[in-house]
């Protein structure tokens, strides 16, 4: 408790402190009741697995997997499954809680929840891929299910994923409930039983809410310079759509290195290489830049889309830009937004910025319970309704308690969640 609340302690401290301070601090600032904020400083259920896999080459290898159910007092479980070498549980603990905020503050009646497998994806043929991911659901068994806990894409997963996920699920259960489960994942293929506008919908709504923040502060995209750390799913159709408003991504970082164009880079061609090679490095339209220098980079809006704790005591005071909007979770650290606030940089938060995903996958959910179909255009308008709304509703309680956005939109979840405990109380 005394780490959590030593306000810029952020060095040293992990990402699940982080998420514990981020959730002390909104908690002070409405007044929370110390019995829900108990409640909340720790997820419901930890679960771990190890599994045994069948390699290639005829050999077993043991994998670990987490799913970590936060909260699910506003609905079923919901969050992404993370492929990735450094997944970790106090990680998984921290994307889990922020689940819960994110969908309580998009007033989707979801809870909290993320999973994931510690080893490099990238290190795997398909096939291995195949069976990780269904003995990782079979082991998960009952602790998933389309009224209980519905895992989606995220970092190093993607529809086939999800797809070989929902068929393991309904596989597992009686035959004729097959297709009443499909809704047991999002984010699956459209042929699968996915969503128009899941792929690209959390680049989508984080341009949503860019253009609020725009509106509101008399800024102009059309013309607007865009640095973009991590260019997977969220970075590259953000940067697509910001190119398509006139925006110019100049400087884009991943885990290869970064790359610099003041002319601006080719957001579809530079996705297309990042397929091809697995990363921006070796894009021959750039010059290559360090990753000083990437967080220098002279342009008017920050998108940090990879890992958590990128914007930091070092990095923040380094940035140039006027909007941070976190499309990554968790990509900034107390020590980070401190300095960005103090340099009078807007950060439109994660739990806001990138909650278009979960808000797609809640629709896809929707038409897989109502067999239905939408379109696109009608996913989108939902979309932007809910994602303007939840921008206004954040705007409003920072204005009103005089806090930051992260904080307003804290408050905003918590004070729901607060009233449905209120409602509810404690069994028995
Ligand atoms: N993994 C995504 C996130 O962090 C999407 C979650 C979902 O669609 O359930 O928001």
């Amino acid at each position: 408790m005394a780490a959590r609340s030593k306000k810029s302690a952020s060095p040293g401290m992990n990402v699940f402190e982080v998420a514990q301070a981020q959730l002390d601090r909104a908690a002070k600032a409405i007044d929370l009741d110390p019995d829900v904020h108990q409640i909340l400083t720790q997820p419901k259920s930890e679960l771990i697995v190890n599994f045994p896999v069948r390699m290639d080459d005829g050999s077993y290898k043991l994998f670990k997997g987490y799913r970590i159910q936060h909260n699910n007092i506003m609905g079923p479980y919901k969050g992404g499954i993370r492929y990735h070498h450094e997944v970790h549980l106090d990680e998984v603990k921290a994307l889990a809680a922020w689940m819960t905020w994110k969908s309580a503050l998009l007033e989707i009646p979801f809870g909290g929840a993320k999973g994931g497998i510690k080893f490099d994806p990238r290190e795997y043929s398909k096939l291995e891929l195949e069976r990780i991911t269904r003995r990782f659901t079979h082991s998960l068994g009952s602790n998933i299910g389309p009224d209980y806990d519905i895992p989606a894409p995220d970092m190093g997963t993607n529809a086939q994923t999800m797809v070989w996920m929902m068929d393991t699920y309904m596989n597992s259960g009686a035959h004729t409930l097959k297709n009443a489960v499909r809704g047991v994942v999002t984010g699956k293929s459209l042929t699968s039983g996915g969503s128009r506008g899941r792929e690209k919908a959390t680049g989508q709504g984080l341009v949503y809410v860019l253009q609020e923040w725009a509106r509101e502060r008399g800024f102009t995209l059309d013309g607007a310079t865009v640095a973009i750390q991590g260019f997977g799913n969220v970075g590259s159709h953000a940067a697509r759509i910001l190119a398509r408003l006139g925006a110019s991504v100049v400087a884009v970082q991943d885990h290869t290195g970064a790359v610099f164009n003041p002319e601006g880079l080719h957001p579809k061609r530079l996705a297309e290489h990042v397929r091809l090679k697995g990363g921006v490095a070796g894009y021959d339209h750039a010059t290559v830049i360090d990753r000083e220098a990437f967080f220098a980079t002279d342009a008017d809006i920050f998108i940090p889309a990879a890992l958590e704790m990128q914007i930091t005591g070092e990095t923040a005071p380094l940035m140039k830009c006027k909007v941070v909007v976190e499309g990554a979770n968790g990509p900034t650290d107390l020590e980070g937004e401190e300095i960005l606030q103090s340099r009078g940089i807007d950060v439109l938060p994660d739990v806001l910025a990138n909650a278009g995903g979960v808000t797609v996958s809640y629709f896809e959910w929707l038409q897989n319970r109502r067999a239905e179909t939408w379109t696109l255009e009608d996913v989108d308008r939902r979309l932007h309704t809910m994602m303007t709304a939840a921008y206004a509703t954040m705007r409003r309680m920072a204005v009103e308690r005089a806090v930051d956005n992260r904080t307003a939109a804290y408050c905003h979840s918590l004070n729901r969640i607060q009233t449905v405990y209120r409602e509810r109380g404690i069994f028995p």
